[in-house]
């Protein structure tokens, strides 16, 4: 036998399985891998995914697929070896995974569904029955939701007791996506518009004020029209069916593109000649398959590279996808391809409606579309013979999805696709995570370096800009000096400078983790736990004496009334938060125009597009903000930086904390003075030497990264080890650490009995957030080179999540 019998099928089954389930294909059914069918499942029948089809099974009496749902495969065959791989790698359920390569709508739940059939039991039917029987015989398949709705008192057992005596049938399905395409219907001139004149003019001999004649006159005028068009001039269908009948006009249907980027006009802009360095980086790179990092200090022309290379993807037929941190704050990025791909270019991005994804889901499967920029998910879009993937900002946090699951990482997902569709893939930042420059060490990943920034000239030719000035202030120092504001002197007197010249500055506050640390304003100290390297928070839960705890080990301990390093007295939570700075910028510089830029103001849609407008109409003076600040701003009006709180960064309890608190301050130094003129930066800290304060300011990444380094693997720490957190809710204390502990337990039991060492098994702990809406959280993380082993045939219950390789562990 040569034709395929069974298939594999990936299962909306709600439920974590991470293998598929066999099903027979019945003979005459064509299913081919990536198809969309239903398949019965205990009672129901549910939506899957055909995964591969095989000639031979040896599991005796496989039930049938019941149906395809959509003769178009939905996921190409390389989506479907992505998926596999990412439950695999991510311990994740398989349908999560295969989910994510679904056009929008896909991931309903099925609906009973009630038909009637077609010879009823010659049988007396009950007459509490007649009206719900002559319904679905009136109505033909209905939901039980409408059913109920039309006779009331539907029950699932009245309907098995109908079902049982062959009167109806019920059965689960799919109610059609409800991201369809929207249509349109419209009328055309049939005939050319002299013809339709000479009819329009023949009937107002008979009636002057003739609809018909009307129609025809403005479809004369028009070509073509809306059907609704058609009704404001008072036609109605027996209008039209006359004029079709007279051969005159016709009506057809059309989809309308709900295109987000329709409606915009993108100027096209001549590409600038790339620079030495640049061009060496891209014939470097371009066309040849495998992972490149793109090292470019900030303003080094990295985007231009990308661009040049998406050209050149293009060119040779094939498709590029584009990664970018967060798409609604960057809209200077997207302008710019835009400018070049306009045409073939989809955007995607979670302010989409479901409508707007759905047609361009379709639209890059046609290949209309044959490059897409937008945030991590877009790296699921299907786009056509895949030749290059570029992660901008590759050392971005958000590229980890947290929840749902799958718990993926853009850029891991991302090497296996392009290794799956032999494209390239390219890693662009300024301060690469450390663990991709660690790999581009090893040669894993080939690294290309821009080492000077782009400065445009007046020609468009490119001259070498400078880098901005940074200053570290010494906030101990100011302490000892009389300075107890929150500026210093160095930062009020570069802002009062930038106001006298009609300069901006930005004020920049770290935002605070939920709990509080400690800091020593004295010498600096910050408490810290000895072996897992990560800085101890005050313990909110603990009872009588002030605890400090390590959310890792739950190592804890007594806190000391004074510092324990220097004694001295002031040793204390530490953090001001932004609204505060706003109101003392305020106080300290009156007359300014100050703004606040931070979560509670960025939620609202548009409102960082007006935001930036109002930064380039040059109608704030100073802007108070957070992080969020550091993306995307390119303002040449932007001349002074402070960090007020280098220190909140620094001091998060978390493994990563030093390379965050380098990146994010590499990030806003980036923010000062762009173009001709250097600008001014301000960093403020009780700890001037910390290794990322003292890197950021000499710009030195190459420093930054061996100190990390070392840490890393001082630690066992990525990229030595890789992590796994498992995390276990429930609303009760007690039998959330029961069940944490029989699970760590049960661990490390499976571990000795394997004779391995690895992995770590650290906790239960509370986690750093300990309670979130009325459930208490246990923490397990687990260390070691394939930490994954050990758990994938483990089955956890309900109740636990698993995050492999986290992006954090608070
Ligand atoms: P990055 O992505 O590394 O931060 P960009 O690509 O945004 O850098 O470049 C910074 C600025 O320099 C942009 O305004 C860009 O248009 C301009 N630029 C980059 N390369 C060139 C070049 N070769 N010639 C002229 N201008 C350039
Ligand atoms: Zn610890």
């Amino acid at each position: 036998m040569n034709r395929a019998a069974f298939a594999e099928v990936a299962v909306n089954a709600g439920h974590p399985a991470r293998t598929a389930f066999t099903y027979a294909v019945p003979e005459g059914m064509e299913v081919a891998a990536g198809q969309a069918v239903f398949v019965p499942f205990g009672q129901q029948v549910l939506q899957g995914i055909v995964l591969a089809l095989t000639c031979e099974s040896d599991v005796p009496g496989l039930r049938p697929i019941s149906a395809v749902a959509d003769p178009t495969p939905a996921l190409s065959s390389l989506q479907v070896a992505l998926a596999r791989w990412m439950s695999d790698y991510y311990l994740a359920p398989l349908w999560d995974c295969v989910a994510l390569g679904l056009p929008p709508g896909y991931g309903q739940k099925p609906v009973t569904m009630v038909s009637p059939v077609e010879v009823p039991p010659l049988l007396p039917v009950d007459p509490k029955d007649h009206r719900l029987l002559a319904h679905i015989a009136a109505h033909g398949q209905v939901t039980l939701d409408a059913l109920q709705a039309a006779v009331g008192g539907v029950t699932r057992a009245r309907l098995r007791r109908l079902q049982e005596a062959g009167y109806l049938t019920v059965a689960q399905g799919l109610v059609r996506p409800s991201a369809r395409a929207r249509l349109q219907r419209r009328l055309k001139l049939a005939r050319p518009a002299e013809d339709a004149l000479a009819r329009a003019g023949e009937l107002e001999e008979s009636a002057p004020r003739s609809i018909a004649a009307r129609l025809l006159r403005l479809l004369a005028a028009e070509g073509d029209i809306t059907l609704a068009a058609a009704r404001e001039v008072g036609a109605t269908s027996r209008h039209l069916r006359a004029l079709e009948g007279e051969g005159l006009v016709s009506e057809y249907t059309v989809r309308i593109e709900r295109h987000p980027l329709a409606g915009r006009v993108f100027p096209a802009r001549q590409p600038p000649r790339l620079n030495a360095e640049q061009q060496q980086a891209f014939e470097t790179i371009a066309g040849k398959a495998g992972t490149f990092l793109l090292h470019g200090v900030t303003g080094s022309g990295k985007t231009e590279v990308y661009l040049e290379l998406v050209q050149r993807t293009l060119d040779a037929g094939k498709g590029a996808i584009i990664l970018v941190p967060e798409i609604s704050l960057t809209p200077q990025a997207v302008r710019r391809y835009g400018e070049r791909f306009g045409d073939t270019l989809a955007i995607i991005h979670s302010a989409l409606g479901v409508g707007e994804r759905f047609d361009q889901w379709e639209a890059i499967r046609d290949g209309d579309f044959r490059v897409v920029v937008g945030s991590r998910s877009a790296l699921f879009a299907p786009v056509r013979d895949l030749g290059l993937v570029v992660i901008d900002e590759e050392h971005e946090w958000t590229y980890k999805q947290t929840d749902p699951s799958p718990r993926y990482h853009a850029r891991e997902t991302a090497r296996e696709l392009c290794r799956l569709a032999e494209a390239t893939l390219v890693l662009g930042s300024a301060t690469p995570d450390v663990v991709t420059y660690h790999d581009s060490e090893r040669g894993i990943v080939r690294r290309v370096e821009l080492e000077s920034r782009v400065a445009p000239g007046d020609h468009g030719v490119a001259e070498v800009g400078q880098m901005p000035q940074i200053t570290v202030v010494d906030m101990r120092e100011e302490l000892k000096s009389g300075n107890r504001s929150v500026f210093s002197f160095a930062l009020r007197r570069a802002i009062r400078s930038a106001l006298g010249a009609g300069e901006q500055s930005i004020l920049f506050v770290n935002r605070r983790g939920s709990a509080r640390f400690l800091l020593c304003r004295d010498c600096g100290y910050v408490p810290q736990c000895p072996s897992c390297e990560i800085v101890m928070g005050l313990d909110e839960h603990a009872r009588a004496t002030p605890q400090l705890r390590c959310h890792h080990c739950g190592r804890s301990r007594r806190l000391e009334e004074h510092c324990p390093r220097c004694h001295g007295p002031r040793y204390r939570p530490f953090g001001v938060g932004t609204q505060k700075i706003e109101a003392l910028a305020r106080q300290e510089f009156p007359g300014a125009r100050v703004a606040r830029w931070d979560s509670d103001v960025a939620g609202r849609k548009g409102s960082h597009e007006r935001m930036v407008e109002t930064l380039e109409a040059g109608e704030i003076d100073i802007l108070v903000g957070t992080q969020m600040l550091a993306k995307g701003l390119d303002l040449p009006q932007m001349m002074v930086v402070g960090v007020v709180d280098a220190d909140v960064g620094l001091s998060l309890p978390e493994y990563h904390a030093h390379e965050r608190a380098f990146q994010l301050l590499s990030q806003v130094a980036g923010r000062a003075g762009r173009r001709d003129r250097p600008g001014t930066v301000v960093i403020q800290t009780y700890e001037p030497d910390a290794a990322p304060i003292q890197c950021a300011a000499a710009h030195d990444y190459r420093a930054f990264y061996e100190h990390e380094i070392a840490h890393r693997r001082r630690a066992g720490y990525p990229p030595f080890a890789r992590l796994v957190r498992l995390v276990y809710q429930h609303r009760s204390h007690e039998h959330g650490l029961d069940e944490a502990s029989r699970v760590a337990t049960g661990l490390r039991t499976r571990r000795d009995a394997a004779g391995r060492a690895e992995p770590d098994i650290l906790g239960p702990s509370p986690a750093f957030i300990p309670r979130i809406r009325g459930r208490t959280r246990w923490q397990i993380l687990l260390r070691g080179r394939n930490p994954v082993n050990l758990l994938a045939p483990v089955h956890l219950g309900e109740g636990w999540t698993v995050d492999v390789d986290p992006a954090s562990l608070l």
